[in-house]
């Protein structure tokens, strides 16, 4: 993928090339055609991702090709930041990406005098980046207007809120066009920020950039044994009595899926599917229903569930391990993201031993073993050790432990969720 496949103008690729900018990062790939085309967008993205670039570039073309010419004292694109010392960064990005065009860049924040911008600002600036609280005083005095404001991008925007702009935001917002093109860039998708971009953005495109591990970290593992044919006994007994709100669960097949869902239903429980045999659109209900927490338990197969976007799950539950290692990694990435922190239960028969040591090698660690009273094993899962070894011949049934959750222990996943 170059640059030119992206859509952008000529002055503009000319610039890249001396820049040397080769290939586009990955959130320049995803976010440069949806902006030309003119799309919202609420993307988690950290600096050092290429972000500032994913933004600016489509912005001055947009600039350049779409709206008048700049008035006095007027902006065409706004872009909000938290601090002056970003202030000045993305200035300086702009006036990169933008050398050569007929277009004017600049900045406006706090701490220094205000007079000289009020000065500046009388030309007008195509792309003003500017701090919300400075922002705001320019704009009680007259110094800027919004009538041909085209863009608006958040960069940092949940900075922004840890800052205490939230109210300097929301008189910001007001004082704008609601005709216009909204992006917002944040580290995470945090609540706040998911409550601001749903009052901002209009069918946003929705991109993540974000590096997995470090939400992977405060995600809590362990399994507990049991025999298989009481898999779902234990299930709904583990869903009554560790206080568990929503939970997504993952069978193997499709009939376990099913099996599941009639199972909890017939109990009272509200449950759902996602599997390969449902038509999308039941697919999407069932996750619809499920955001919405019209719905307790998603059960779900690895293939269906992958690329579907359901984040921020305090429980994810193993009905069965699956056959392919690494979709261990893939399921327990659908918690404790986002920093805030996640369980991830496998339920483990005996005859899963072969999947649970490659697991464990992959992760290369052991899991925590729980077993849950009432619900022990007739047939233990045989010891494993972290380089996949199995011992054959599992030693007589100790006593039964009794599992609480102190037993698990937090296990450090590393890159592995770089790739996903
Ligand atoms: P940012 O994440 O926006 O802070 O950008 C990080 C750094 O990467 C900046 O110094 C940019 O100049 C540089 N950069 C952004 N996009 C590219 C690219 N496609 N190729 C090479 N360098 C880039």
């Amino acid at each position: 993928m170059s640059f030119a496949h992206l859509g952008l103008l000529e002055p503009l690729l000319r610039t890249l090339e001396r820049l040397d900018y080769q290939t586009p990062t990955p959130i320049q790939e995803q976010a440069i055609p949806a902006i030309l085309k003119g799309r919202d967008m609420l993307a988690a993205a950290q600096t050092g991702t290429g972000k500032t670039a994913g933004f600016a570039l489509p912005v001055l073309n947009t600039l350049l090709q779409e709206g008048p010419r700049v008035s006095s004292n007027s902006a065409r694109a706004l872009v909000l930041v938290p601090t002056r010392e970003l202030a000045e960064q993305v200035l300086q990005s702009f006036l990169t990406y933008g050398d050569g065009l007929p277009l004017r860049s600049y900045a406006v924040y706090g701490g220094v005098s205000i007079n000289p911008q009020m000065m500046a600002l009388r030309k007008g600036a195509d792309v003003l980046v500017a701090t919300p609280g400075r922002l705001l005083d320019l704009y009680r005095q007259n110094a800027v207007t919004f009538g041909q404001l085209q863009m608006l991008v958040l960069d940092e925007a949940d900075r922004m809120l840890d800052l205490g702009f939230a109210d300097e935001l929301d008189q910001v917002f007001s004082a704008l066009p609601r005709k216009r093109q909204t992006l917002l860039f944040s580290a995470t998708f945090s609540e706040p920020i998911r409550s601001l971009a749903s009052n901002l953005l209009r069918d946003p495109l929705t991109i993540d950039i974000s590096p997995r591990n470090t939400a992977a970290e405060t995600v809590t593992q362990y399994l507990v044994g049991v025999d298989k044919k009481r898999k779902t006994a234990l299930f709904a007994h583990l869903l009554a009595t560790r206080g568990w709100g929503q939970v997504l669960v993952f069978a193997k097949t499709r009939n376990a899926v099913d099996g599941l869902v009639a199972d909890l239903q017939a109990a009272g429980i509200s449950a759902d599917a996602i599997h390969g045999e449902r038509p999308q659109p039941a697919r999407l209900r069932a996750l619809a229903r499920f955001k919405a927490r019209e719905v307790r338990v998603l059960v779900a197969t690895d293939v269906a569930a992958r690329g579907l976007d359901i984040n921020d799950l305090p429980h994810v539950v193993n009905l069965d391990l699956p056959v392919v290692a690494e979709d261990y990694i893939h399921r327990i990435g659908r918690t404790g993201r986002a920093g805030s922190s996640g369980e991830a239960v496998s339920l483990v028969s005996a005859d899963e031993v072969e999947q649970l040591a490659a697991i464990e090698t992959l992760l290369g660690q052991t899991l925590v073993r729980q077993e849950e009273p009432g619900f022990e094993p007739t047939h233990r899962v045989p010891v494993t050790t972290p380089g996949g070894h199995i011992t054959k011949k599992p030693k007589k049934p100790k006593k039964p432990k009794t599992g609480t959750t102190g037993r698990s222990k937090k296990i450090h996943l590393g890159n592995w969720f770089e790739e996903s």
